[in-house]
């Protein structure tokens, strides 16, 4: 199913995420992921793509299990920036042979030393070549010099083709809102998919700090002084948190929210089951 049928729908939709494993003989691993994650019946399950492409193949079989062996709608992610045209081409045409619809156009991290091909500078250069969602930052992203630019750039990539668009996680919806009023006055009304990230555990609070420009609030700093340093009670909290954060983009008409479950499927099943009734499943 394409996923800019489903967006358009009223009711709320909750989606997961999976990465591809970085080496051959965790797939075994992977697949236990996939089948806890599909018995969840989300309304998609994306498929990252590792940056430089190095796992490409797996992001591949992934998305290729998920759609034939679990009969689940997939956004596969494809990156760009260290690609050729003719690597992109390819990839692109994996993914209609294994009959995945949807594609998240990214440029993708520049690497250290710069990107090694030329053919792409930034996503809406791919989003031209295929049909798509994109990315886009509540907070800026990181190289914008404002967010101002960073919007008028956004807007660019949606009138190259972007049919819906993937927010990065945010833990104050303030400033989502924020955002959605400001892409909406300069005329970008594509659907907008919340991205949450539920925090379980202090290494990736670290992770997140270290990209600049995501805000903290207050309360989720106390969650994490509260109860860092224990697993399973900053577990609960974060899943708590992320709850509470869906639930107000919900209350607040925002009915599509992504849940960057990075293949944790418990996490995914807690959350859901905390929604149980809104979602009614
Ligand atoms: P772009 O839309 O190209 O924007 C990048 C920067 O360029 C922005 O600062 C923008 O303002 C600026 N810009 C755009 N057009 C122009 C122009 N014409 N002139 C000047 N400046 C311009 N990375 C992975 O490696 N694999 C993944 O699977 C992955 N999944 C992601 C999923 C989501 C939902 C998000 C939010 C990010 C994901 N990323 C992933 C990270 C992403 O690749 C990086 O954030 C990357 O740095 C930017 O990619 P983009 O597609 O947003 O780039």
């Amino acid at each position: 199913m394409k996923i800019s049928d489903i967006l358009v729908e009223k009711t709320p939709h909750l989606s997961f995420e999976v990465f591809p494993p970085k080496k051959d003989d965790e797939f075994t691993n992977a697949q236990n992921v996939l089948h806890q994650l599909s018995e969840l019946q989300p309304d998609f399950i994306s498929v990252t793509y590792g940056a430089g492409g190095g796992t490409s193949e797996h992001t591949v079989n992934i998305a290729a299990d998920l759609r034939k062996k679990y009969d689940v709608t997939v956004l596969t992610h494809l990156t760009c920036v260290s690609s050729t045209r003719e690597h992109v081409a390819k990839m692109v045409q994996k993914y209609k042979e294994n009959g995945i619809e949807n594609i998240l156009a990214l440029r993708g991290d520049i690497p250290e030393g710069g990107a090694p091909h030329s053919d792409y500078h930034y996503a809406a250069e791919l989003v031209r070549d295929i049909c798509i969602g994109g990315a886009c930052y509540p907070e800026g992203h990181v190289e914008a010099a404002n967010k101002t630019e960073d919007i008028l750039h956004l807007k660019e990539k949606v009138e190259a083709g972007c049919e819906f668009l993937t927010t990065q996680m945010f833990f104050d919806n303030n400033i989502m809102y924020n955002f959605l009023y400001r892409i909406r006055e300069k005329g970008i009304t594509v659907p907008v998919i919340a991205g949450i990230m539920p925090v379980t555990n202090v290494n990736q609070i670290e992770r997140i700090t270290s990209m600049s420009g995501t805000y903290l609030p207050e309360r989720f700093k106390a969650i994490v002084d509260r109860f860092g340093d224990n697993p399973a009670a900053m577990k609960q909290a974060g899943i708590a948190y992320a709850t509470d954060q869906i639930i107000d983009l919900y209350a607040n008409n925002i009915t599509n929210v992504h849940v960057y479950s990075m293949n944790k499927p418990d996490v995914a099943f807690k959350i859901q089951n905390n929604l149980s009734d809104i979602l009614g499943k």
